[in-house]
């Protein structure tokens, strides 16, 4: 169900009032995880100057440490769809459990499989009865074949409505947090009638590496981005390393506006 071969034209996920695919590009911005709603309303308004059309942000997160904030759940949801309807946009945030899935249906635009999840295939499933958009994450460790196989997991139960995401792999590099696939791009859009979309914020895990990897992504031939964007990532409660600054979300989709047609 997933392949270019037989369904040749560009399937266009449709995420609130916002579009990925087809001939058009779309900036999901904002922080990487619901903070405080003073907070989330600050990021997100940064995320929305720079033109991003959906907003990202985690309820529920998914930390290597058990001692790391974990997100607040539901209350982080609650949050997120108020400052989501404020601002006028989409929201999209990471479902971890089969058991969260009524709550997220309930209060997001979209919802995103994480890169631990990729081969959840209960998770798969039950994402694709759902009935709402997926934003699906390559696993650390997935080939684009297993990446495509995911997907085909929520095609099969009748929802078409998945945007791919490279958010990088692990190698034997070490210099950033993950290695970004760029090759995944153009291979995935040859394959396959979904749309994919780059997130150079977990693909390096550093801030001043973000812009030039998501220009990348966008010349590739990417349908868009997914970027984190913090008001004051010196103190984020996670991922504030690789979160960019207001201003250097604005440069940047400034600078896109000169490579892409749409944004
Ligand atoms: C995130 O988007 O904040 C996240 C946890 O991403 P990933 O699943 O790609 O690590
Ligand atoms: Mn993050």
């Amino acid at each position: 169900l997933v392949s270019r071969e037989i369904h040749p034209h560009d399937t266009i996920v449709r995420i609130g009032n916002a579009a990925i695919g087809g001939n058009r590009f779309c900036l999901i911005a904002g922080p990487c995880a619901v903070e405080t709603e003073e907070r989330l309303r600050e990021s997100a308004q940064a995320a929305k100057v720079a033109g991003a059309t959906i907003l990202r942000a985690g309820a529920f997160k998914p930390r290597t440490s058990p001692y790391a904030f974990q997100g607040h759940g539901e209350d982080g949801l609650k949050i997120l769809a108020k400052v989501g309807q404020e601002l006028g946009l989409p929201v999209v945030t990471e479902v971890m459990e089969t058991a969260d899935i009524p709550a997220v249906v309930e209060y997001a635009d979209a919802m995103q499989i994480g890169a631990r999840n990729m081969q959840n295939f209960s998770l798969l499933k039950a994402v694709g009865k759902a009935g709402k958009p997926v934003v699906l994450k390559r696993g650390m460790a997935a080939k684009v074949e297993d990446l495509l196989l995911a997907a085909e997991y929520i095609l099969a139960e009748g929802n078409d409505q998945v945007v791919l995401c490279e958010r990088g792999i692990r190698t034997f590099e070490t210099a950033t947090r993950n290695t970004l696939d760029l090759n995944a791009v153009p291979y995935i859009k040859q394959k396959t009638h979904l749309p994919i979309v780059v997130d150079p914020s977990h693909g390096t895990g550093i801030r001043d590496l973000v812009p030039p990897m998501a220009l990348a992504g966008a010349a590739a031939g990417a349908d868009g981005l997914m970027v984190e964007v913090h008001h004051d990532p010196a103190h984020a409660w996670s991922d504030g390393a690789q979160s960019l600054h207001p201003h250097q979300l604005k440069e940047l989709s400034e600078r896109l506006q000169g490579l892409l047609p749409v944004l």
